[in-house]
């Protein structure tokens, strides 16, 4: 029984994830009104879709209902499948990520590892970036996620503990911690991973890796070597000097986890990477966590699956079958799965697109796959009408980079105008993201994205403008611009004369005819002025003619006196002073 009758409000009970058309139907309301009000709040969601709980308690209350969460049922997490017993499985390798402030050197370091524990000794070396290789220090390997910086945060704030064992937080030795250095650090700690500083560019002058473990204490990170427990390891990425023993070191951290795998069976993981390929259709990388993972299983991701097609290994190299802790590209989804999402396999296609379109769960809830409100946008809709907003409507190529836009796209804003992102997604630009951006009013923007012709005209029939980006910063650039625009330009007010009024000789409703002295500056017919009296302002008016000794003046300078025809709605005294100003507008920009 959804609805508790017996308070004022109604109460409604809501699960973690809920569709729309469910939601609607727990409140009792139409499911446009539901929709309708979805998009109030920046939410572009079909019945079809699902809302997170947060999402649902924000709308619900909006539309006077109280939300209360559901108890969750057990959970039937593939995940949960994983647990293994005591002592059971394999080892399996540690997957790693690296972390740190820029330009510390972390793909230096990654691309120093790859080199020197593999292409040497694979004949070709590498071929692909899938988003994780793997290295082979004596028997073991080592998994590392090789994803752009941004990525590599992500994973660890919400998948960190299914995606990550180990963070190598890098800190340049010749400049020590720095901001995201401890962002990088407390994500690991929150996350639960097991760390390795790594101390680099120790070729260069002025490093100081006495400094840095001296900052590293301020923070609790004892060092190892000065009798705590945090391992650092000094490296150049440059010189390719202290690889090994980081290696070493991180396998060592890495056996303070009991990280075994079952090596055999249905195989489960995580997606780390996905894209759309013009050629191949949806392509993933996934980390194989349990099991073996082979052509032509069924694997399902999400809301999507796969019959596997192909399986390709981080040399490029086409395998037949993905052992726990291989990162393996593979073809043949339905439709690109998101970045983070759980994976396992099923038995056959039926069981598999089944699983596809039951499986929301728990931890998917917190992905991009469900229709939320972003909490950035919330304090905005309660500041409504303060800010002007910019709707967008974000399609990009793979889930990466539609997180690095998304996150500089908010940062495009300041107290008076923002980018609204009222809708995003991974893949090429559809029909329904034509139709959200015109109902939203929205910009709609494809980066390394197809926009097909069809659409094209679609578009410019329903009056939607649709741009295309290959470069993040021309993006950004052309938005700001388009912010700026918004802004309600500066007006700069400059003062020209202070006219005393000493006739009036002529009052009708909206003029008045007037004399006066020009106590200061200089003025001409078409001029405004305030009127002032006394201390207070009492009204404003134009001034129409000008006359001084009975002729037709074009102006009037300091300490001449004159007749006046002004347009006003208000009265003129004696004593009065005409204040006249000019007003020019500027534009601003963001
Ligand atoms: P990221 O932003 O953390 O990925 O940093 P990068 O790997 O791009 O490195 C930033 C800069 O530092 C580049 O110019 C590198 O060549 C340089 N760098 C990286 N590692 C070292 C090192 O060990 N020694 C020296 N001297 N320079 C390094």
């Amino acid at each position: 029984m959804a609805q508790d009758t017996t308070t004022a409000t109604p109460k409604i009970f809501v699960p973690e994830v809920i569709g729309v058309g469910e939601f609607a139907s727990r409140l009792d309301l139409p499911v446009t009104k539901v929709i309708g009000e979805l998009m109030r709040n920046g939410v572009m969601a079909t019945i079809n879709e699902q809302i997170d709980y947060d999402t649902a308690a924000v709308i619900g209350s909006d539309l006077g209902f109280e939300i209360e969460p559901e108890a969750a049922p057990e959970a039937e997490a593939p995940v949960a499948k994983a647990k293994l017993a005591e002592g059971e499985g394999e080892i399996r390798p540690p997957v790693v990520a690296v972390m740190g402030h820029v330009d510390h050197g972390k793909t230096s370091l990654l691309d120093a590892i790859r080199s020197a524990e593999v292409a040497h000794k694979e004949a070709g070396g590498i071929t692909q970036h899938i988003g994780a290789y793997q290295v082979k220090r004596g028997e073991r390997w080592i998994t590392f996620l090789d994803t752009p910086g941004h990525e590599a945060f992500s994973a660890l704030r919400q998948h960190g503990a299914r995606m990550t064992d180990v963070a190598i937080i890098v800190v340049a030795a010749d400049d020590g911690v720095k901001p995201q250095t401890k962002e990088a650090i407390r994500h690991a700690q929150e996350a639960g991973v097991q760390l390795v500083v790594a101390i680099n560019k120790i070729d260069k002058e002025g490093a100081d890796p006495q400094r840095v473990r001296t900052e590293l204490t301020e923070l609790g990170l004892q060092p190892e070597d000065w009798g705590g427990s945090t391992v650092t390891v000094e490296v150049s990425a440059k010189a390719g000097t202290g690889i090994e023993k980081l290696l070493d070191m991180v396998l060592l951290v890495a056996d303070l986890e009991d990280l075994r795998a079952r090596p055999t069976g249905p195989s489960e993981g995580v997606v780390i990477e996905s894209h759309l390929d013009a050629g191949q259709g949806p392509v993933a990388t996934v980390l194989v966590r349990h099991g073996q993972l082979r052509q032509g299983d069924y694997l399902v991701a999400g809301a999507t699956y796969a019959k596997v097609r192909s399986l390709t290994d981080f040399r490029g190299k086409r395998i037949t079958a993905a052992d726990p802790g291989m990162p393996a590209m593979v073809t043949g989804f339905k439709a690109v799965p998101a970045f983070g999402f759980s994976y396992h396999t099923e038995a056959n296609e039926k069981t598999a697109r089944e699983a596809a379109s039951a499986s929301v769960r728990r931890d998917q809830a917190k992905s991009l796959g469900i229709k939320k409100i972003d909490a950035s946008l919330l304090s905005d809709a309660i500041s409504a009408g303060r800010v002007s907003e910019l709707n967008v409507v974000v399609k990009a190529d793979v889930q990466g980079s539609l997180e690095s836009l998304l996150e500089s796209l908010a940062k495009l804003r300041n107290d008076e105008v923002a980018v609204k992102v009222v809708a995003s997604g991974v893949g090429d630009i559809a029909e329904s993201d034509v139709t959200f951006a015109r109902t939203a009013g929205a910009l709609l923007i494809g980066f390394n994205v197809a926009l097909s012709s069809s659409l094209k005209s679609l578009a410019s029939r329903e009056s939607v403008t649709v741009r295309q980006y290959r470069v993040i910063y021309e993006l950004t650039d052309d938005l700001r611009d388009a912010l700026s625009q918004m802004l309600a330009p500066e007006v700069i007010e400059t003062e020209l004369g202070d006219l005393e009024v000493l006739g009036v000789f002529k009052t009708t409703k909206a003029a008045v005819v007037c004399g006066g002295t020009l106590r200061s500056g200089r003025i001409e017919k078409g001029l405004k002025f305030r009127i002032k009296r006394g201390a207070e302002i009492i009204g404003a008016g134009t001034l129409n003619g000008l006359q001084k000794d009975k002729q037709e003046a074009r102006e009037v300078f300091e300490g001449e006196t004159c007749g006046m025809s002004v347009a006003t709605a208000n009265t003129i005294d004696l004593g009065d002073h005409l204040m006249f100003y000019s007003r020019e507008e500027r534009a601003r920009s963001l």
